[in-house]
């Protein structure tokens, strides 16, 4: 999954991209305010680590303008700790969370994880369909009961794809959603992360939809291997 780190302190910022893609991560590294505004515009991150004290234009304005412009992606707000006042103004405007600095890799791994939940709409670590369930603490799949470990890439896939169950996802959202900044991404990077995935999934786990991209059932339907009609309410919903 990607998270986009705004934050202008070259030590902390250069440690936590570090200590973030040795999780998992795929980190794009911003250092002010601006540039923070038209990474957010282009989008695919999982969770946004908002520094607020920034060049340019400080983090509680990049904030209000992408909450203004229904941007709902999850946003950490990480402050110094006399920064009470900056941490209430963040939580009015949007902020899903904060930590104050300096923190524990793991209670902001495990803070990152808590806000997409929420995001997900689920107060669980685990998210998903009742056939395909994604835990997001341990990065396992659950295919009926059987778990499986999942790669850094292929989680991020498969939670792009079951936060709307159902709904076509295009190449490019994928790759959006998967790589980060200057990552190498070959033409067919997608099939074959898909191609192995069918291998612990199932083989009807992530259905192509051709020439539009791809999906997984949605959880109502129970789908057929062979759907008898397309149903409108699997391609697009709104977006939540
Ligand atoms: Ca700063």
């Amino acid at each position: 999954m990607r998270v986009l780190l705004v934050e202008d302190d070259e030590m902390i910022g250069h440690s936590l991209k570090q200590a973030l893609a040795g999780s998992g991560w795929s980190v794009d590294w911003v250092k002010d305010g601006l540039l923070a505004q038209s990474a957010l515009a282009d989008g695919g991150y999982s969770c946004v680590l908002l520094d607020l004290g920034l060049p340019k234009r400080d983090g509680i304005e990049v904030l209000r303008q992408a909450r203004s412009q229904g941007d709902r992606t999850p946003v950490l707000v990480l402050t110094a700790r006399d920064g009470v006042d900056a941490r209430v103004a963040g939580l009015d405007i949007g902020a899903d969370d904060y930590l104050v600095k300096p923190y524990e890799l793991q209670e902001l791994l495990a803070r990152m994880r808590a806000v997409i939940r929420r995001r997900d709409g689920s107060a669980h670590s685990v998210v998903g369909t009742a056939a395909l369930q994604l835990d997001l603490t341990t990065r396992e799949v659950l295919v009926q009961g059987e778990r499986s470990q999942l790669s850094a890439r292929e989680f991020a896939l498969l939670h792009a794809l079951l936060e709307r169950p159902g709904a076509i996802l295009s190449r490019d959202q994928l790759e959006n959603r998967i790589y980060g900044w200057g990552e190498e991404v070959s033409s067919n990077a997608v099939d074959v992360l898909i191609h192995g995935m069918r291998r612990k999934l199932g083989p009807d786990a992530i259905r192509n939809v051709r020439g539009l991209g791809w999906r997984v059932a949605a959880p109502s339907t129970g789908e057929p291997a062979q759907p008898a009609r397309p149903s409108s309410a699997t391609v697009s919903g709104p977006p939540r």
